[in-house]
């Protein structure tokens, strides 16, 4: 379980993430939802130690996690424009992480887990591939991999989609989804696609000026959005 206590984040004098408190259930997939400049990306780098919070504490289960630099977190994650490692193959990028971590494997253990891992984001048969003979799509699943390599407590996702097109986003957001339920891994996904965040979470939690305007499940904030913006945001569906 992750909780976030109050967790305040400013860039000079702008205030970009304004005091979230946020709880997000072990093996729960919660989506971050709002508009550009909400504050989405800043919540999930908190999460993540990749930016430290000016005021409040991220506790990940019982432990105050808020300084705890980013190799020691136990999360994963993918970005948007994450790259992966141009010059080496699937295989050797997924395996990336492993060498690097500070937990010791042989070479023949991390075979056999990127194999593992190929076959989780049905990616078997493209280990020899490098990332530039392989589709966009394929390119998420491989950094989905290399994200899971290391076994994280936590899987952070910040529009892993964002840069493909409809069709390919819909498969993934199915193929995500059917990942979710197998690892039962703790979730927390940004976008500022109410489709998306709808469709794939069990929890969504709306951003407004770096603050939460509500939550709940998709249902919940469909029937009863708790305010003009909100209803705006949503498109309207109801
Ligand atoms: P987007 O969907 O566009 O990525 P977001 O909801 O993820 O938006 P953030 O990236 O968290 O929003 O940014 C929140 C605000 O903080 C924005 O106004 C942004 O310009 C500002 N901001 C983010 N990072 C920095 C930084 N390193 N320095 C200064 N301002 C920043």
């Amino acid at each position: 379980k992750i909780r976030l206590d109050n967790v305040v984040k400013t860039f000079e004098t702008f205030r970009a993430v304004h005091g979230v408190s946020l709880e997000i259930e072990s093996g729960e997939l919660v989506a971050l939802l709002g508009p550009s400049g909400s504050g989405k990306t800043t919540i999930l780098r908190m999460v993540a130690g990749l930016e430290y919070a000016d005021a409040g504490h991220i506790y990940f289960g019982e432990e105050d996690a808020t300084d705890i630099p980013v190799r020691d977190r136990g999360v994963g994650f993918v970005f948007q424009h994450y790259a992966l490692f141009p010059h080496m193959t699937v295989a050797e990028n997924i395996a990336f992480g492993m060498k690097v971590s500070k937990t010791r494997r042989d070479k023949a253990t991390i075979d056999a887990r990127v194999a593992d891992l190929l076959r989780l984001v049905q990616l078997d048969g493209l280990a020899e591939r490098f990332p530039g003979q392989i589709s966009g799509g394929q390119r998420q699943r491989v950094a989905l991999a290399r994200a899971l390599a290391v076994d994280p407590k936590v899987l952070l996702l910040d529009e892993p989609f964002g840069a493909l097109d409809a069709n390919v986003r819909r498969d993934l957001r199915r193929w995500l989804r059917e990942i979710h339920q197998e690892l039962g891994i703790t979730t927390l996904f940004v976008t500022h696609d109410q489709e998306e965040a709808l469709d794939l979470a069990d929890r969504v939690v709306i951003l407004d000026k770096g603050q939460i305007v509500q939550q709940g499940t998709p249902e919940e904030v469909c029937r009863n959005p708790a305010s003009a913006f909100v209803m705006n945001f949503l498109g309207d569906t109801n």
